[in-house]
């Protein structure tokens, strides 16, 4: 097992995140995960977007990429067709992820690729100061919704399940053991793997909301969870507001740079009994022998 900060680019920190911010337990989670994994920190690629949560990867010493808003799906997508052996990790936000990158997280989850996706979902754009975004609840303030958010959000486990994902899983930084177990296995599955990591935000969230401070605010997530094996033996009544912790969905179907790179040697056997290299200008003529 290696020291826990070798993990980390020591010369970087201390960190940016606001104190008592749940980023930074996520952060702990997937180290943690990797490390008990055994994994060489060689072959592994962290690709992040922007936002708070995005700033994971700088603070981390492994292969890293702090890529434009919403399109570290898209520059991981290009990292693992071009190296399928290594390890490729998102970390990314709610807003980063479900807005502005939203069309490449679905069609990341259709394809079926062998990336995890770690989403940092605090329910609102912190960087920023505070807007709304995708996962902000219904009714729940923000800097752009003062009198409270007209829209709905997205549950965004169930919308990686719909496209395609092969695992979803979500788990709160106040559960932490849960998600470190569930990060090790979104790593270990072989496709496009996603789990949802809620975390707190005091600074705009806890405070737009008044719940309160890091503590309260991690309350407040904790207290609208039930752990999925908790649910199914529970009344409807019980489960009115609550999300679902745990592993949600897990299943199998062919990952896509697999299928990818068998179409490829498929294309070049069938060049290469089709045609033949004549030299010269004319480059390559069909094979008349
Ligand atoms: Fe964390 Fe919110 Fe501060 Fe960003 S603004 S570092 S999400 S507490
Ligand atoms: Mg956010």
């Amino acid at each position: 097992m290696a020291e826990f900060l070798d993990y980390f680019r020591k010369e970087r920190l201390p960190h940016i995140w606001c104190p008592g911010c749940g980023h930074g337990t996520v952060t702990g989670a997937l180290v943690r995960a990797i490390d008990r994994l055994g994994l060489d920190k060689n072959n592994i690629v962290l690709v992040s977007g922007i936002g708070c949560s995005s700033r994971a990867v700088g603070y981390l010493d492994f292969d890293t990429l702090h890529t434009t808003h919403g399109r570290a799906i898209a520059f991981a997508t290009g990292v693992k067709l071009a190296r399928p052996d290594l390890k490729v990790i998102v970390m990314t936000g709610d807003g980063d992820c479900a807005a502005i990158g939203g069309n490449h997280f679905i069609h990341a989850a259709r394809r079926n690729i062998d990336i995890t996706t770690i989403i940092m979902n605090n329910s609102i754009y912190g960087m920023t100061s505070g807007q709304y975004s995708p996962t902000t609840p219904h009714g729940m303030f923000a800097t752009t919704a003062p009198y409270g958010n007209v829209e709905y959000e997205f549950d965004l486990c169930e919308l990686a399940k719909a496209a395609g994902a092969t695992y979803v899983a979500r788990a709160t930084s106040y559960h932490v053991t849960l998600l470190t177990d569930l990060i090790e296995q979104a790593i270990m599955n072989k496709g496009f793997s996603v789990v949802e990591a809620m975390t707190q935000c005091p600074t705009y969230f806890g405070r737009k909301n008044k719940i309160g401070g890091p503590v309260e605010t991690l309350n407040w997530i904790k207290d609208r969870t039930v752990n999925v094996k908790a649910a199914s033996s529970l009344p409807p009544e019980k489960l009115q507001g609550k999300m679902l912790i745990g592993e949600l969905y897990k299943a199998e179907r062919p990952e896509y740079t697999a299928s990818y790179m068998e179409m490829s040697a498929k294309v070049q056997r069938t060049y290469n009994d089709n045609f033949k290299y004549k030299g010269g200008d004319r480059g390559c003529e069909l094979n008349s022998d």
